[in-house]
């Protein structure tokens, strides 16, 4: 089954975000469960939590359909001890809110090095925050996105997302979500078939497909190899439509949240239309 949905707003609300997915045909959801710019946030009350909970219930929506981000702010590779213990507890924060809204999985960025500490070295301290948040809470797995490789972010090659989770004790509750236009932009061509299916075949190998949890189904405005961050429609950038064709024909991607964050809101439907047009051979 292929859950196909996009990054819809919470204003007003983590329920709303519910009712926006589903007026958009969506079968998958992504949301900020908090501001997604600011450290702090009041807890989630338990009224709107109920909402939530009734709103997934009535509208079909299970753990697997859901895949909230994180907030911009937190690095979990932070070079230094009071940006990574600030970064750690407000992770730690973002996982519990999932937990109270009976949601199995949290995107998040890696980390950066900031050009002060080594990659490993910053590597293993990502690996290590992980640790950490999973041992305080249970059932939500920490799913890594992978990056355009912008500035020192981390996680934009698949070596270094198998180098964090060779590192996290708990390898059941840690896995993968792929970024289309960020492994573009990291340099993996998925301009034909051939190519988008290749990139799977390297995940597998490199980091090995059972850690896919969700995908992120953007088109690129930036260039193959730029490791320039930047979003577009479907079909309208440098990837194309062949991409995802293949994407929504591939098992691979089968029964994990596979979430829009492409530029204009207003044809996510048409988007989604389209998508689940794809699944069967023309
Ligand atoms: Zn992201
Ligand atoms: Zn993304």
């Amino acid at each position: 089954m292929k859950y196909i949905g996009a990054h819809v707003s919470a204003a007003g609300g983590v329920d709303q975000a519910v009712e926006r997915a589903v007026a958009i045909g969506a079968d998958a959801f992504a949301l900020f469960t908090k501001n997604q710019r600011q450290w702090r946030a009041k807890p989630l009350g338990e009224e709107v939590i109920e909402a939530f909970r009734d709103a997934c219930r009535r509208h079909g929506f299970g753990p697997g359909q859901i895949l909230p981000h994180d907030s911009y702010l937190i690095n979990l590779g932070h070079p230094e001890a009071e940006g990574l213990a600030k970064s750690r507890a407000a992770f730690l924060d973002e996982m519990q809110r999932c937990e109270r809204l009976g949601i199995d999985r949290l995107n998040f960025h890696p980390g950066s090095h900031l050009r002060k500490i080594g990659e490993s070295d910053c590597l293993s301290r990502i690996a290590e925050s992980i640790n950490q948040a999973l041992s305080e809470t249970q059932g939500v797995t920490a799913v890594l996105e992978n990056t355009a490789g912008q500035g020192s972010n981390l996680g934009w090659r698949f070596e270094q997302l198998a180098e964090i989770i060779a590192q996290v004790d708990d390898r059941s509750r840690v896995g993968v979500c792929l970024d289309t236009c960020h492994a573009f932009a990291a340099g993996y061509d998925l301009r034909t078939r051939e190519a988008t299916l290749a990139m799977l075949d390297e995940f597998d190998a490199v980091v090995g497909i059972d850690y896919l949890k969700g995908m992120h189904l953007n088109d690129a405005k930036s260039e193959l190899g730029s490791r320039v961050d930047r979003h577009h429609s479907l079909g309208r950038g440098n990837i194309g439509t062949a991409c995802f064709t293949a994407l929504m024909r591939d098992p691979r991607t089968d029964d994990m949240p596979l979430v829009l964050e492409t530029i204009e809101p207003a044809i996510w439907a048409e988007e989604i239309a389209w998508l689940r047009a794809q699944q069967e051979a023309p």
